[in-house]
């Protein structure tokens, strides 16, 4: 049966799983979801069970370090609790714990974070891409800014470390915001982390020009606080750190500067198909296996040949790429 690592054809060893465990929302983000998004009926979804099944694969079999949990937005599931804690009672082969994370929009944070972290999540990533009421509501067609805060500030008295901020920087959108995210990152004592916009949005508006080079980010805040690179190692996040002492921050150059070469990440949708790449065009059907009656040898063969597939990287912005049919949310970012 499978070995302990899982390791893909360009030498990568995957160990970090991201699970969408819904693809509901309760903001529409211009650059994910379409406004009338038809979700999944409750029965396609993998429920708590069937999700454990497959972290438990990847973690007992073949070493995974790292979960994530993500959507839609992963707060919307009910009793989301219950399946944090599930997973983090999961250990590697050699009994080393797994580290449980999300990522949320954080409205509805405020309500859970104490419980989340009681169940044994150990980091989050809020997502907030404007600190101006107005312009949060024309990018995620919600007026929700209030209680995005809200849950920033619960995020940081339930004791989550490090508290990520994640903006999505576009042109023309937010990207004069960089030194007021910089600003509200040194004041909470949370980490910003700006990410290039993708082409993964539900209208399809991408373009190029719409991408704020993470470099411009950088230079823009160093501009007024200082800031040296932090070696780092196969994270996405080009890490910074504030001359003065007052925390990091860092950058995702998805589009300028792709980090496929050190991917280590597989993702699963939350109607349980196997994913190797944001970009990739084919996904693997593990709830087939699961709901087929199908062992846990069948579930550890079907994620080592999807892992078999995963291709060197994505191609955005040369000529070859060509965009997945689903958007970000129906993906699971
Ligand atoms: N709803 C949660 C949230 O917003 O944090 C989790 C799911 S969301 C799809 C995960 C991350 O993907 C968020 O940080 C979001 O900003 C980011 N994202 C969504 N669409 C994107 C795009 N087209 N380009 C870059 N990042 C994107
Ligand atoms: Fe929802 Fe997150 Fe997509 Fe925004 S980015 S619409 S919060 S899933």
């Amino acid at each position: 049966m499978a070995g302990p690592a899982l390791v893909d054809p360009f030498g990568r060893r995957v160990r970090d799983l991201r699970i969408s465990v819904t693809d509901r929302c309760n903001l529409r983000c211009q650059y994910c979801m379409a406004e009338d998004m038809t979700f999944l009926p409750r029965g396609e979804l993998l429920s708590f069970e069937e999700i454990e099944r497959v972290a438990r694969v990847c973690v007992t079999r073949f070493g995974f370090d790292g979960i994530r949990l993500t959507g839609g937005e992963p707060t919307v599931r009910a009793d989301l609790a219950t399946l944090v804690r599930m997973l983090a009672g999961l250990a590697g082969p050699d009994g080393q714990p797994v580290d449980v994370a999300m990522t949320t929009n954080g409205v509805t944070l405020g309500l859970v974070a104490d419980q989340l972290r009681q169940a044994g999540l150990s980091r989050v990533n809020i997502s907030c891409d404007s600190l101006r009421r107005e312009r949060f509501a024309s990018i995620t067609r919600r007026d929700r800014l209030g209680a995005v805060l809200e849950g920033v500030d619960a995020a940081v008295a339930a004791g989550f470390s490090p508290v990520k901020v994640n903006v999505v920087t576009m042109r023309g959108v937010n990207d004069d915001e960089a030194v007021d995210f910089a600003s509200f990152g040194r004041e909470k004592g949370v980490q910003i982390r700006f990410i290039e916009f993708m082409p993964l949005d539900a209208d399809d508006a991408w373009s190029m020009d719409q991408v704020v080079p993470a470099t411009e980010t950088v230079a823009a805040i160093a501009a007024v606080y200082p800031l040296e690179p932090v070696r780092h190692g196969a994270e996405p996040a080009a890490r910074y750190r504030y001359l003065d002492g007052r925390g990091e921050l860092g950058v995702i150059p998805s589009v300028t500067r792709p980090f496929c070469g050190d991917c280590d990440r597989v993702r699963v949708t939350a109607e349980g198909q196997l994913r190797t790449c944001l970009f990739a065009m084919d996904e693997h059907d593990l709830r087939a296996v699961l709901r087929d009656g199908g062992s846990d040898d069948d579930l550890a063969r079907a994620i080592e040949a999807a892992v078999g597939t995963k291709w060197a990287g994505h191609r955005i912005g040369q000529v070859s790429f060509v965009r997945p049919g689903r958007s970000m949310s129906q993906i699971g970012g």
